[in-house]
This record gives C-alpha cells, structure tokens and sequence, in this order.
C-alpha cells in the first residue's frame, strides 16, 4: 500500500493565511482562467489514500511555502513563542559549547536549504565558497557527515569535500571519506547499502513518473538512486511572485489544484508499487523503498562506525531544514546525546532543540564552532 506520512506542524503560522483562514476562504472569487473549486471539494480532491487526513497534507505543502508565510498576520506572536522553545544556536553558542565539554563533538549537516539555499532549480543548488570553506575546516575539527535526501553523488558533486562522510537517499546509500589519493577510486569502499534490492525497481518508476508528470509544468522528477523526489518548487510559484497581495488568496486556490494534481500523478503510478512509499519534503514529494531505514538509522549508523555506538561522550549535532530530518533529530533527543538545530525562518513543529534561520546563519555558527576548536586546541598546545 502506497503510504503518506502525515505531520501537521502544531505552530503553523501558514494555518492562519490563505485557504484555511476561514474569514479570506469563505467566498474566493475565481481569477480569469482559473477553476473556481470549494474549500471542502478542493480537500476532496487532494485526498492521498482512505483515511488520509488530507487537511494536514494541505497545510503541510502549504507550509513548505515560505512566500506564503510571510504575509500571515499573527507571525510575529508565533515566532515569539516558537523562538523561546527553539532559541538561536547563535545566541545560545556558549551554552552549546559548555553542553559540549569533555565529549567529542560529531557533525552531521543536511545540504539543501542548510549548506545551500533553496532554489528554483534543485541542479543549480550550489554552495558557497564561503561555505565549502568552511565545512572544509569544519572537517578538521570534527568529523563530519553530510547527510541528504539526494544521491550520493549529485550531494558529493556540490560539496567536492573527499575527507567527509557522505549519506545520500535520506541515509540508504552511506561512505566514509576516501582513503588516500583523490584519483585512486578504487580505494573507495561503500559502507552501507541497506536498499540495494530496490534499485531496478526504483529505476522503473523513476521512468514512470517521468512520463505521467510531464502534464504538469514545473514539475520535476529526480533519480536519488535509492529513492526518487519530484519536485513542486516550480509548480507556479512564477504566478504568485508576479501578483500582488490581494490576489494570493485566489492564487493558492490555482497553487493547490497543481500541487493535488501532481501528487495525483504521483499516487497512480505508485499504486503498482507497495514496496515503495511516499513521503513529504520541503516542497518536494519523495518515495522511497519501505525498508525501516531514514536518515536518524544514518546518524546512528554513522555513530557506531565512528566508534561511538556506546559511549556517553559523544556529542553529536544534526543540522537540518527539512521533515526528513526530523528523524535524526527525535533520535538526539531519545539518546539524550547532542541536539538537533533546525534550519527555519518560521515556526515548524520539530524536535530540534535551536534553530537558525538560513543557510547564511548555518555558516556562521559552523565557523564559530571551528573558532572556539581552534583556539582550544592553541590553548592546550601552550599547557
Ligand atoms: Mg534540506
């Protein structure tokens, strides 16, 4: 059975803007040349399987909208409570460090919209060189892992660093960092591929949907080898960037139509395919193999190979912008051990414990982190 995972953020500022906003959802007058369709039919419409509760799933792929957020009203009292749950992990820098003594701090860092900002074209999500620069000392530091819903070789292609850890397709595909001269790829050597099975029939419904989403312009399907995304940050997102505020309100209505459209696609072509299942990213749909294996299994994972599977003087830190890697954060928090760091400019439910707002933030608290390391390890050279 094709599954959806339903996660409906608790402090969705987006919840009090558009569709659900019952005082602008009453009467949406329909834009010329667009489908006038109600509230209730559109929920209809989009329902993913028996029993889904679609009203989440609408909220959720509105939520990974951040242009919509910004105009909600009551965004400010939100963020207010949301920041004291999550405070900065740049104003509470020292509070992280003196949480840190003593233990060997481990970093693992999600890629887009974390190291890269979040654009229109997911192959044009290069880094900075800034950035690479300074996960590059970062690396020195700490060990370090990416860890990313993309293939690992597209991910390793926009951070060329070969001295991390790579975990692509959300954890199922993982290496450690090559060992010896760049050009000897022979010496590289897989650590864990707990999906294998699944790559001739992930390649057949990566074909598939190739074709069955072609009707929907801006949609755009990606191979991660070990699990596949489509995503929908194209899908008309040109339309509410040319209008103004007063039209938005008619336009999501447009939004959501395509955005059910296209999970429809999704959802014909996967109902031959029970062993894959479906899951929600930031504006991205994903479907992956039904193994038990997500990228929290990949931080543990990653942990032991490290040689830390039972110590208590670990710290690791996850930093990541997106559903998925909430379960890396939740097994931070289960173990007790590090914290996770969300990446997010507006309220989300999550189990990270702080939060920073962009990419740009991310940078500057890694610094910081290589800062305070380097100057610890002067000091102790001195002693
Ligand atoms: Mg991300």
């Amino acid at each position: 059975m094709v599954s959806f995972i339903e996660e409906r953020p608790k402090n969705n500022a987006a919840g009090q803007n558009m569709v659900s906003d019952p005082k602008s959802a009453q009467k949406p007058p329909a834009p010329p040349g667009f489908i006038s369709i109600s509230r209730k039919k559109l929920l209809q419409n989009l329902e993913i399987n028996a029993g889904a509760r679609v009203n989440s799933w609408v909220d959720s792929m509105r939520a990974s909208s951040p242009t919509h957020m910004k105009s909600a009203p009551s965004i400010a009292d939100d963020q207010g409570s949301w920041n004291l749950n999550h405070p900065s992990a740049l104003d509470m820098f020292g509070q992280i460090i003196d949480a840190s003594k003593g233990k060997q701090i481990v970093m693992f860092l999600d890629y887009d919209g974390t190291l890269s900002p979040i654009v229109a074209d997911p192959d044009r999500a290069f880094m900075s060189k800034k950035m690479r620069k300074t996960v590059r000392k970062l690396a020195k530091c700490f060990p370090t892992a990416i860890v990313s819903g993309r293939c690992r070789d597209k991910v390793y292609n926009f951070v060329k660093l070969a001295e991390l850890y790579y975990a692509g397709s959300h954890g199922m595909d993982i290496k450690g960092p090559e060992k010896g001269s760049k050009s000897n790829k022979d010496a590289e050597s897989v650590l864990f591929q707990p999906a294998s099975e699944f790559l001739p029939m992930i390649d057949e419904v990566y074909k598939q949907l190739v074709e069955t989403t072609k009707s929907t312009p801006g949609a755009k399907v990606e191979n991660n080898k070990f699990c596949l995304s489509v995503h929908f940050r194209c899908v008309d997102e040109k339309v509410i960037k040319e209008n103004s505020k007063s039209q938005i309100i008619k336009l999501c209505y447009h939004h959501l139509i395509k955005w059910s459209e296209l999970a429809q696609q999704v959802k014909s072509v996967l109902k031959d395919y029970p062993k894959l299942r479906l899951t929600q990213g930031r504006k991205v749909l994903e479907i992956r193999p039904t193994i038990k294996w997500d990228k929290g299994k990949a931080l543990e994972f990653l942990l032991e190979s490290l040689g830390f599977a039972n110590c208590t003087d670990v710290f690791p830190v996850y930093i990541g912008d997106d559903r998925t890697d909430e379960d890396a954060f939740k097994i931070l928090r289960d173990r007790g051990q590090g914290f996770g760091i969300l990446v997010s400019k507006f309220p989300k439910d999550t189990n990270a414990s702080y939060s920073l707002q962009e990419p740009d933030e991310v940078m500057d608290f890694l610094r910081r982190l290589v800062e305070w390391k380097e100057l610890s390890l002067r000091a102790q050279s001195r002693m």
